[in-house]
């Protein structure tokens, strides 16, 4: 039986989600029931980060853009709306069952996990040759070609270690429930697979309503369902998870301009949340999906490879199109600016909250060593943006006596309703600066016996461990600017 691999790269992903959950951020569901898979909770410090990353994206795309505003449509939608969008007819996987382990794999995960494989090993081409493969398969839909090339790449289950593979078949990614009280299947209805299509059908009331002329943009934050069939890698492939889509509506024609922009645009984003240029990369698409004339992966370096964070798609007429047949109800803009009526063509950025949220904790998650020969210790901390960071400042009086938790809590009190801070008084200095370490706290405010002298405080910077002085009444304004997301937006001039 293949056993698989202990690499420094997955066990830092264990690493990874052992800290997600020992410190408030990620639990799987329902764990006392031994969870659901690919389900997941967020506990109190990683609701804060996600809710920080949500708005932060809100606020990048409608206030950052004139040109852009906000919707927030019903995960539940007319059923006609998935045949419009192509979903009933194509939202598939290839999926492929191992006889021995009974194990189900996407088949062109498999194949992509094989390149990935050439690639590691220094052989590019050949890794390069196979993608392209794998895309002009798909592409021409020949599962059977699809099979016999995971069969001649000497693809293992890495359960049973066997190459007894089942055929490729097609599988249906949406879930469906019933609405209202029919149970003969009339009212069959699904949950979205994606936003996009939420504000597709909202188009005109949008651009009527919000007095938008194209070009301009419709962001919408909202949960979407997947049953997907590789549920592994923890938040990065839910069955339940969040998106950010932005549908950017153009001129006919113009759409490749935009599309460029948009992919420089969010490119930059990623950087300017923190994340390591060299572990971001673009991808183009070899195999378009059927509504797309042009589309770009970003990646990011996670611990077990290069891997698609967020797709930015030239959609053309498709949507609208479609919608208008299937629905026969006009979803045309007249342009003052050329005279003409037109379906507009559309340029997509969609990204996913948790996938974001994984590529943050991954990259923030630092385990370094201090100190010399015997003294060697390991710090472990997550240097997350400040602006993205869930709890802001730690208040932190020295000792539990002498009025100095008095004059924390009269701190603590003042900066509250500004932003997140905590307090705490329990155990030592040290170990509550860990703790803040830990969670990715960007300060921690210490009060102590010089505090009540001169209404000084000594700040704590996580990153460096410097400390300084500085008066109680420079803290609100100092903690403000460094957790601003203006920090953010200066860079994406
Ligand atoms: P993949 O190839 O990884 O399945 P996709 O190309 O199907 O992703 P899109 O349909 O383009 O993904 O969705 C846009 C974004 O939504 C993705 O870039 C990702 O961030 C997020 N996303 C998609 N599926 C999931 C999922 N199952 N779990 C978490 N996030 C997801």
């Amino acid at each position: 039986m293949a056993k698989k691999e202990q690499t420094p790269e997955n066990t830092l992903f264990r690493d990874i989600i052992a800290h997600a959950k020992e410190y408030g951020f990620v639990y799987p569901s329902s764990e006392i029931y031994e969870g659901l898979q690919a389900v997941y909770d967020y506990g109190p410090y990683g609701a804060e980060l996600k809710k920080n990353i949500k708005e932060l994206w809100w606020n990048t795309m409608t206030r950052f853009n004139d040109d852009i505003v906000g919707l927030d449509s019903a995960i539940f939608m007319h059923p006609d709306t998935w045949k419009a969008s192509g979903h009933i007819e194509s939202f598939n996987d290839p999926m492929i069952d191992n006889k021995d382990s009974k194990k189900r794999y996407r088949a062109d995960v498999l194949l992509e996990e094989k390149a990935a494989e050439y690639e590691n090993n220094g052989e590019q081409e050949k890794a390069d040759a196979l993608l392209k493969k794998t895309g002009q398969l798909l592409e021409a839909e020949d599962l059977e070609a699809v099979r016999e090339l995971i069969i001649a790449e000497d693809i293992k289950c890495p359960i049973s270690g066997t190459a007894n593979w089942t055929e490729v078949r097609q599988f249906n990614l949406m879930f469906s429930t019933q609405i209202g009280s029919v149970s003969d299947g009339s009212g069959k209805i699904y949950l979205r697979p994606e936003t996009a299509q939420g504000i597709f059908v909202n188009f005109l009331n949008v651009q009527k309503t919000a007095r938008m002329k194209v070009p301009f943009g419709i962001a919408q934050i909202g949960k979407a369902f997947r049953n997907e069939i590789v549920a592994r890698q923890f938040i990065f492939r839910m069955r339940e998870f969040e998106q950010m889509e932005m549908q950017f509506f153009v001129r006919p024609g113009e759409e490749m301009e935009w599309y460029e922009k948009w992919r420089d645009a969010r490119l930059k984003w990623h950087k300017a949340i923190g994340i390591a240029e060299e572990d971001l990369r673009l991808h183009e698409h070899e195999k378009l999906a059927h509504y797309a004339n042009a589309a770009v992966d970003v990646e990011y370096k996670f611990p077990f490879g290069f891997k698609e964070v967020e797709g930015i798609h030239s959609r053309t007429d498709f949507d609208l199109k479609s919608h208008q047949e299937v629905s026969k109800k006009k979803l045309q803009y007249f342009d003052p600016e050329v005279g003409k009526n037109y379906i507009p063509y559309v340029v997509e950025t969609s990204v996913g909250a948790d996938r974001l949220f994984l590529m943050l904790f991954c990259s923030a998650f630092k385990n370094e060593e201090t100190g010399e020969g015997d003294k060697v210790k390991t710090r472990t901390y997550l240097k997350l943006h400040p602006a993205l960071a869930p709890v802001k400042a730690a208040i932190l009086p020295l000792t539990k006596k002498d009025g100095l938790p008095e004059k924390g809590q009269e701190i603590y009190k003042s900066l509250k309703g500004a932003f997140n801070v905590v307090y705490e008084e329990a155990a030592s200095i040290g170990k509550r600066y860990t703790r803040q370490d830990l969670i990715g706290t960007p300060f921690c405010i210490a009060v102590d016996h010089q505090t009540l002298e001169d209404n000084t405080v000594t700040i704590r910077h996580r990153d460096s461990t410097e400390q300084e002085r500085m008066p109680i009444t420079e803290l609100e304004s100092y903690i403000t600017k460094a957790t601003s997301f203006n920090r953010i937006y200066e860079l994406l001039q």
